[in-house]
């Protein structure tokens, strides 16, 4: 028996590695409320969201781990900012490819049907999500288990995006994924399903092993934003992690712009190897997409950040799917 299979073997019995300790014995199963048996043979999938990772920065950053599912495709986002963004995951559509000559409407029945694939559901409907178009509700409906780890504090659980989740978790750090890596359960008597949101590749591009005092500051910030995040984030420039875009000056240098840049594609690559947890833990017929929940703007036409912004670069987003085994 390999690593991966050791791993998978442990997790289906309700064991988990854990970074500091070795194993820890977990709950055998947690209750769940009534709900069907889930049709045979579906899968559990799982959907990790790179904060405003912008397409050019993973191009840059060549993630050897992540490609392992398959090649990226430069999607476009639906929204300019977190909330929306996620909302708009959630009733199914995830990022688009910009087709044209086809309708909203059409193209919103089409691309919810590759969701078949993803399942492992052959017989899934549109029609199914009606009149709720919300999958987590929808899952649950047919036996599923839903989980979403969030980083960013606009997602956190008192918003309404919780709806239709077993387990709905703003995690302790913003950056650093491995968090929900370690929290993830997979179970023999029905599928899971898994929404990851991680901010490593957010503002300020920080990864785990930095030390706050090293993380770039921009100053300037909307105080709406600062207020929201006070009670989440008791952070200095908790509001620009929140998604605020700076609106006074001093505005920014093309040196300052290149580097915080530099720092997302470095961002990408660190996530890329914490990846690799989460490919040996997942079990057999697991789906995997990952994404992003919109760009960044990092100068260009004087913008930085993402939210109230019309640019292109703020909806240019990787997109990665496949199964690996
Ligand atoms: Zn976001």
């Amino acid at each position: 028996m390999g690593v991966r299979e050791k791993l998978a073997a442990r997790l289906m019995a309700g064991v988990v590695p854990s970074k500091s300790s070795g194993l820890l014995p977990v709950a055998p199963s947690a209750a769940v409320a009534v709900r069907p048996e889930p049709p045979k043979g579906a899968s559990n999938y799982v959907i990790l969201i790179l904060d405003s990772c912008r397409f050019d920065s993973w191009i840059r950053a060549k993630p050897k781990v992540m490609s392992r599912l398959g090649e990226v495709e430069k999607r476009y986002s639906y929204a300019t900012w977190t909330a929306p963004s996620h909302y708009n995951l959630l009733i199914g559509l995830l990022p688009h490819t910009s087709p044209p000559h086809v309708y909203a409407s059409e193209y919103y029945k089409d691309d919810f049907l590759k969701f078949k694939e993803r399942f492992r559901l052959p017989d899934m409907t549109f029609g199914a999500m009606v009149p709720s178009l919300w999958l987590p509700r929808y899952l649950q409906g047919i036996g599923y288990r839903t989980n979403m780890y969030v980083s960013m504090p606009v997602l956190n659980p008192e918003t309404p995006i919780n709806a239709g989740f077993d387990t709905f978790e703003l995690l302790d750090r913003h950056n650093d994924v491995s968090q929900a890596f370690e929290k993830m359960r997979f179970y023999a008597d029905r599928p899971s399903f898994f929404v990851i949101n991680t901010g490593e590749t957010h503002y300020p591009y920080a990864t785990p092993d930095e030390p706050e005092n090293h993380w770039p500051r921009i100053s300037g910030v909307n105080g709406v934003f600062k207020h929201l995040d006070d009670h989440v984030l008791a952070s200095t420039d908790a509001a620009l992690r929140a998604g605020a875009v700076v609106r006074s000056e001093p505005f920014f240098d093309e040196a300052k712009m290149d580097l915080l840049h530099r720092r997302q594609v470095r961002a990408v690559e660190w996530v890329d190897r914490q990846v690799e947890m989460l490919f040996d833990l997942c079990p057999d017929n697991t789906y995997i997409t990952i994404t992003a929940d919109h760009g960044e703007l990092f100068g260009e036409s004087g913008y930085f950040g993402h939210g109230p912004i019309n640019h292109e670069k703020c909806v240019e987003v990787p997109f990665v799917e496949g199964r690996l085994r």
